[in-house]
């Protein structure tokens, strides 16, 4: 039997076997493709929404479906843009349609309890309807035992950690955290080979203003990308981050699924 959590690298045999005898909670990372400064990789998000969900399955009976790596279309004030370098941006309705898809065919698989692993900022109110019109359409087709639950992974952080990642510096909030000490440790940390911190360039924090225009202003953005600076980032600091995620994850899923 294979030592794997993931489900493209599980025969459908195994597979619907672990739905069927071990209720395995299934997880579906959403990512993005998306341009991430010089120093990190465009997955970045999806790698990341990935790897959380891998461990959390290894601990909880799960399963990580492939992860959706296109998603919702990246915003100035979020993601420095959709005029970017390497981003492939979706537009909502694709994205909505593609996950409620996904969702459906889990859900003809025979999966339950399913948590849907958000890592990009702008998927969030998206993967929202996604899961409220999937789980409305299995309702209306009589199957009430499916129960989706969302999670953007890095929505809390205990202050205490925030205080130690950045020390003697202001959180810039999640939304500017985007390439920022946040993602650049916890990719150090998780994907050690794919950082290049010699690539990384002197600029500010974004300062944008409280509204958006479009067209897009690319001229708001920070030219690395990088929408707060990733200096001060560490191995250290990333280990602290995920296992905090990994372990909030982990206690959702089991409070939801496993009580
Ligand atoms: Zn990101």
């Amino acid at each position: 039997m294979p030592n794997t959590v993931m489900m493209s690298e599980l025969s459908w045999s195994e597979y619907g076997r672990r739905l069927k005898e071990e209720d395995a909670v299934l997880f579906l990372p959403v990512g993005a493709l998306e341009q991430h400064g010089h120093h990190l990789p465009l997955g970045t998000d999806w790698m990341m929404g990935t790897y959380i969900a891998r461990r959390a399955a290894e601990k909880v009976g799960g399963i990580v479906a492939p992860p959706v790596t296109y998603a919702a279309r990246s915003q100035i004030r979020t993601g420095g843009g959709p005029h970017q370098m390497g981003g492939v941006n979706l537009r909502h309705e694709t994205l909505i349609y593609t996950v409620h898809d996904v969702l459906l065919e889990l859900a003809r698989h025979g999966a339950k309890k399913i948590a849907v692993i958000d890592a990009h900022y702008e998927n969030r109110f998206i993967l929202d309807e996604a899961c409220y019109r999937a789980a409305q359409d299995l309702e209306s087709k009589g199957n009430k035992e499916v129960t989706i639950v969302k999670i953007l992974y890095p929505e809390r952080i205990k202050p205490e950690t925030l205080t130690k990642v950045y020390a003697g510096l202001k959180y810039p909030g999640l939304d500017l955290e985007h390439a920022g000490i946040l993602e650049t440790s916890m990719m150090m940390y998780c994907h050690p080979d794919l950082v290049r911190m010699d690539k990384v360039v002197q600029e500010g924090a974004a300062d944008f203003p409280g509204y958006d225009v479009f067209p897009v202003r690319p001229e708001w953005v920070p030219a690395s990308g990088c929408l707060s600076p990733p200096k001060g980032s560490a191995r250290e600091l990333g280990e602290l981050l995920v296992e905090e995620f990994v372990a909030n994850v982990i206690a959702i899923v089991n409070k939801e699924f496993r009580a």
